[in-house]
């Protein structure tokens, strides 16, 4: 029996040990994955418990994914850049950091037929998911990348630990907003929907036919599916990055990589909510 978990705080609604059981079921594996409510600073011993009865990988969401890379003795290129992580693997003694929320995202982009390639994209929002999605996005060559947030410090920040020759990219504050128009993907990683809220958008900054993308999923989805509607946008939740992330960790963990279609369908039939 492998015994996995996914540590955070909050942590109870996490919808990590249905998708994880639904692959081992899939795949005929023995997996125990549960969920671990840990706060901030208390992860090293927290994880020193888990590894006492038998853990030998986890999954790290809000408030853990600094703290996390910083308990590592390697890492992969992502968690490096990204500067968090988002996945725990146990190597002999000591834990191995990945990041696979890019991945995810770029995995579940390509499942919906969303090439970045080439495209204007807006990202809004400079927090730790964007800092997780921005290195695989930029990898995919889009022609121009602007990030824009609230805190234009914090963006500038960001993006310079992110060249990729060949793409343009740019930081803005939300309240001026980018200073080109026409984008073509948009990408809404603020955490805003938690409160019932959408960030103050213009439409106009859209080229037409341009669609949309919401890291937030459930309920926290609702304002800016609502925005886009309005504005004419298609858009989709990121519960199908949610999957494709975790099948990620899922082959870090097992060697195996699930195949993440059954449990998008599960998700369509409303089998899966958060
Ligand atoms: P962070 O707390 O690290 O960042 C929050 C971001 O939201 C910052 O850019 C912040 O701006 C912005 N923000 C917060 N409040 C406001 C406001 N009132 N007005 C404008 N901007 C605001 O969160 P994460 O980056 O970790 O997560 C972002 C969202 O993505 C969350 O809702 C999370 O649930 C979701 N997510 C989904 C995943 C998936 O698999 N689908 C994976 C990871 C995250 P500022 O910097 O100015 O404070």
């Amino acid at each position: 029996m492998l015994k996995l978990a996914v540590f955070g705080h909050p942590v109870a609604h996490s919808l990590s040990p249905r998708i994880h059981s639904l692959f081992a079921e899939s795949l005929g594996l023995a997996v125990d994955y549960r969920t671990v409510d840990c706060p901030a600073g208390r992860l090293a011993a927290t994880l020193g418990g888990f590894v006492a009865e038998g853990g030998s990988g986890c999954n790290l969401t809000v408030p853990l994914k600094a703290e996390g890379l910083g308990l590592a003795s390697s890492c992969s290129q992502a968690a490096r850049e990204a500067g968090a992580c988002n996945t725990l693997v146990r190597k002999g003694r000591c834990w191995h950091a990945e990041n696979t929320d890019g991945a995810g995202l770029v995995a579940d982009l390509d499942r919906l037929g969303i090439d970045p390639a080439g495209k204007c994209v807006l990202v809004v929002g400079a927090g730790g998911a964007v800092a997780g999605v921005l290195g695989p996005l930029l990898d995919r060559r889009p022609a121009h990348l602007c990030v824009v947030n609230r805190d234009p410090e914090k963006v500038g920040r960001l993006i310079q630990r992110f060249f990729r020759k060949g793409v343009d990219l740019k930081a803005a504050a939300l309240a001026d907003g980018p200073d080109v128009e026409g984008f073509e993907l948009l990408i809404q990683a603020t955490s805003l929907g938690h409160q019932g809220e959408c960030p103050l958008l213009d439409p106009d900054w859209m080229a037409p036919g341009a669609v949309a993308y919401d890291l937030n999923y459930g309920d926290a989805f609702g304002p800016f599916e609502s925005w886009c509607e309005q504005a004419g946008l298609r858009c989709h939740s990121g519960l199908g990055m949610l999957v494709e992330q975790a099948a990620l960790a899922f082959e870090l963990f097992t060697d195996v990589r699930p195949a993440t279609a059954p449990v998008h369908q599960e998700i369509d039939a409303g089998a899966l909510a958060p």
